[in-house]
């Protein structure tokens, strides 16, 4: 029988009931076929030194720091007649390094803050073959953009690192790569996925660069 850790059953849980409320999903449009899939930390959140310097993401709902553009940059994507999906690692729920309530709380924060998104997706596992959704597994997309019928060569993954431009490589979407947020500031590129791929110095120009690029390809 596959292990399951209490952490992941509350999570399959909660993003059963979050996420997929009783009322239908919402959608802007049935129309609507293409999607940005954003990275959550270093993205649409800071990543935070913890107490021994080592960068990670937040555990604690008072460490969330917003990306100050990104409700912008999102609502200028709805206006492009783009869905906003979010899918994150979050490894640290299995290892037991975040309280569950704390995560809630912070999920919370970023669905109360970011009316724009969608569906967010986690992974919460830790290892590097248990699971398919974990990134660099292309799994989380392929999800939503079955159960959003969203066409994949039309929609775009913006990430700070490797593994999230590897995910939506394998996944067939466009890939976008921008440097972290580190404490609220724009920290040096880390990406350093090998095959082509486009960079933009933050969210809002990488969203510009989808609606432009798509603009061209319709
Ligand atoms: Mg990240
Ligand atoms: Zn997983």
């Amino acid at each position: 029988m596959e292990r399951r850790t209490d952490a992941a059953e509350k999570l399959d849980k909660i993003s059963e009931t979050m996420r997929n409320p009783t009322e239908p999903t919402p959608r802007r449009s049935p129309s609507i076929n293409r999607a940005i899939f954003l990275d959550r930390d270093g993205v649409l959140i800071s990543n935070v030194f913890r107490e021994d310097r080592t960068l990670g993401s937040v555990r604690k709902a008072n460490e969330v720091i917003f990306n100050e553009s990104a409700e912008t940059a999102m609502n200028l994507a709805i206006a492009n007649n783009f869905e906003i999906f979010v899918v994150s690692n979050q490894p640290d729920i299995e290892r037991k390094l975040i309280n569950y309530g704390d995560f809630t709380e912070i999920d919370n924060l970023l669905g109360n803050r970011f009316g724009a998104i969608s569906e967010t997706r986690y992974c919460p596992h830790s290892g590097e073959n248990e699971c398919s959704c974990r990134k660099p597994k292309p799994g989380m997309v392929y999800d939503l953009a079955a159960k959003y019928n969203i066409d994949l060569g039309k929609s775009w993954m913006i990430g700070d690192r490797s593994s999230d431009m590897q995910a939506g490589h394998s996944a067939g979407v466009n890939i976008i790569c921008i440097p972290p947020l580190v404490c609220g500031v724009l920290a040096e590129r880390t990406c350093k996925f090998p095959d082509p791929h486009l960079e933009a110095n933050d969210l809002l120009s990488a969203i510009a660069i989808a609606i432009n690029q798509g603009d061209q390809c319709a």
